[in-house]
């Protein structure tokens, strides 16, 4: 993994929760807009803005919280179709349909486990590129045939996915976790 000292990973931010502060989805930046609501506190992204309503617009742990629910609706929503199409793509060497698991993790991307077929991926993933995470859901489903990165398993990546390494280049550059 490649150190760049410029970019600060994620979970090592000290966000504000304030109205014009850039926080990432799918690779991309967007403001953020804090609106003040009487109504239940929820998130939208709004042309090029998340919009975070809230019945306190100062409470920097309240919107914190109601930012993080809102990315783990949208992990949830864009992480089961790209694994489903991972796990079509890694049929020829595996056929199983694994159980996903989102959370959040300090050291890795995702992992699996073959005996209780599991496959975790990142919640943080929801804030790169869409073509890096569907790197790591294909790594992660080639690790069911092959659990250590060996020829076998580097042989079946470059042939499911030939630019692979293009993308895990741009995560360790750009999302160091
Ligand atoms: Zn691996």
């Amino acid at each position: 993994m490649n150190f760049n000292q410029n970019i600060i990973p994620e979970h090592k931010k000290a966000y504000r929760y304030e109205t014009g502060e850039k926080h990432k989805y799918l690779g991309c930046y967007y403001p953020l807009s804090i609106i003040s609501t009487k109504e239940e506190p929820h998130v939208t992204l709004q042309g090029s803005n998340i919009v975070l309503y809230t019945d306190d617009s100062k409470d920097r742990k309240e919107n914190a919280f109601i930012l993080d629910m809102w990315y783990r609706e949208k992990a949830r929503e864009v992480f089961v179709p790209i694994l489903a199409d991972a796990v079509v793509k890694a049929a020829p060497y595996k056929k199983m349909l694994p159980k996903l698991r989102i959370y959040r993790m300090l050291d890795r991307w995702g992992s699996c486990s073959p005996k209780s077929k599991i496959l975790i991926l990142n919640l943080e993933l929801i804030k790169v590129p869409k073509p890096c995470i569907e790197y790591i859901a294909l790594h992660e489903m080639i690790h069911f045939r092959y659990p250590s990165h060996d020829m076998g398993f580097y042989a079946a990546l470059s042939n499911l996915m030939p630019d692979w390494k293009k993308w895990e280049d741009l995560l360790n550059d750009k999302y160091p976790i």
